[in-house]
C-alpha cells in the first residue's frame, strides 16, 4: 500500500529565526498514524500546540505564520516544503521559540536532517486530496488556480522589475516526485532587496537575515559573493514556498497548481476556497503499491 510515514527517530537542530533573530532549537519527532504534523510551543506552559490546517495561517505579510490556542509559530513554510517533498505525514515539530530557524533560506538543511535519521512506514493508508474541478483565486494581478490532475503538477510564474530577476528564468513547471523535490527545488534560497532591508528592520523584521541565509540583491545585481544555486533559483524558491504553503491542507494534493505572482497570502486563499467547495475534492488513496500511478509511487518513499 501507499502508506504514511513518520521519522525513525527524533533529531534535533538550531539556528537563528529570519525575522525575530533569536536563536531556536527545533526537535521533529516521531508521532502516531494520523497525527498529522503538530507544531508545539514547548517554552511556554504547559508547551501549546495544534495540528496544521489551513485555518490556522494567520499572517502571511512576509512568511506563513500559524497560530491556534495560544501557540504561535512564524516561518514555517521551508520546513513545510521539506515534509511535503520528503513524503511526511506525521511529526511533532517542537520549537522553544516563536519561529522556525532559517538555515540558509532553503529547504536543503531540513532534507539533511530528516534523510539523516530516515524515515518509518505506518500501518494506514496515506490519505490524499484530489482536486475534482478548476478552484481559482486573485489578488489584483496576482492568481493561482488548481485543475485535476493525476499527480502533483507545479506551474509558476513570476514577472520581477529587476535586472538580476530577468536573467534568471521566471517560469518552471514540474510534476512532483521526491527526487525532483530533492535535486531541483529544495535548495532555492528565499530572496529579498537590500533596499527593503531597513524598513523591514524598523517594523521588527529581518533581524536574523543575513547573505547566509538568503539572496540578496541591490538595484541591479546579486550581492551574495557565491552567486545562484540554479540559474533559475527566484521562481524554484516561489515553488518550494508554495509546496509548503499548500502542505498546510495536512495532506498531499492530487491537483495542478497553476500561479502567477502567487505568494504565501494567495496560496493559502486558494487552499480555503478549495476546502470550502466540498464539490471541489475528495479524498484518495492507494491500498496496491503496485497498480498505484507512476507519480503516486515517485512520491512516496520506495520501502514501502
Ligand atoms: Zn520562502
Amino acid at each position: 500500500m501507499i502508506s504514511q510515514h513518520t521519522l525513525r527517530k527524533a533529531v534535533s537542530t538550531r539556528g537563528v529565526g529570519l525575522h525575530g533573530g533569536r536563536r531556536v532549537t527545533l526537535t521533529l519527532r516521531p508521532a502516531p498514524v494520523d497525527t498529522g504534523i503538530v507544531f508545539r510551543r514547548v517554552d511556554l506552559p504547559q508547551a501549546p500546540g495544534f495540528r496544521v490546517d489551513p485555518q490556522c495561517v494567520m499572517d502571511t505579510r512576509m512568511c506563513s505564520a500559524l497560530e491556534r490556542d495560544g501557540a504561535k509559530v512564524s516561518t514555517v513554510e521551508h520546513l513545510m516544503s521539506a515534509l511535503a517533498g520528503l513524503a511526511i505525514d506525521n511529526l511533532y515539530c517542537d520549537l522553544d521559540g516563536p519561529e522556525v530557524p532559517i538555515m540558509d533560506g532553503s529547504a536543503a538543511p531540513f532534507v539533511y536532517l530528516i534523510e539523516g535519521v530516515g524515515l518509518e512506514a505506518q500501518s494506514a493508508l496515506r490519505r490524499y486530496v484530489r482536486v475534482l474541478k478548476t478552484v481559482r483565486v486573485e489578488d489584483g494581478d496576482k492568481w493561482a488556480a488548481f485543475y485535476p490532475c493525476d499527480c502533483f503538477r507545479l506551474k509558476f510564474h513570476i514577472d520581477f522589475d529587476h535586472p538580476a530577476l530577468q536573467k534568471s528564468g521566471d517560469s518552471v513547471q514540474m510534476d512532483f516526485s521526491r527526487q525532483a523535490f530533492v535535486q531541483d527545488i529544495s535548495r532555492a534560497r528565499t530572496f529579498g532587496f537590500m533596499r527593503d532591508v531597513e524598513y523591514l528592520r524598523a517594523h521588527g523584521l529581518a533581524l536574523g537575515g543575513t547573505l547566509d541565509n538568503a539572496i540578496v540583491m541591490d538595484d541591479f545585481s546579486v550581492l551574495n559573493a557565491d552567486g545562484l544555486r540554479y540559474s533559475d533559483e527566484f521562481v524554484k524558491h516561489k515553488v518550494l514556498d508554495a509546496i509548503g504553503d499548500l502542505y498546510l491542507v495536512g495532506h498531499p494534493l492530487l491537483a495542478e497548481l497553476d500561479a502567477y505572482k502567487s505568494g504565501h497570502g494567495l496560496n493559502n486563499k486558494l487552499l480555503r476556497a478549495l476546502m470550502d467547495d466540498a464539490s471541489a475534492w475528495e479524498w484518495a488513496s492507494f491500498p496496491h503499491r503496485e497498480t498505484a500511478p507512476e507519480a503516486i509511487r515517485l512520491g512516496t518513499p520506495p520501502s514501502d
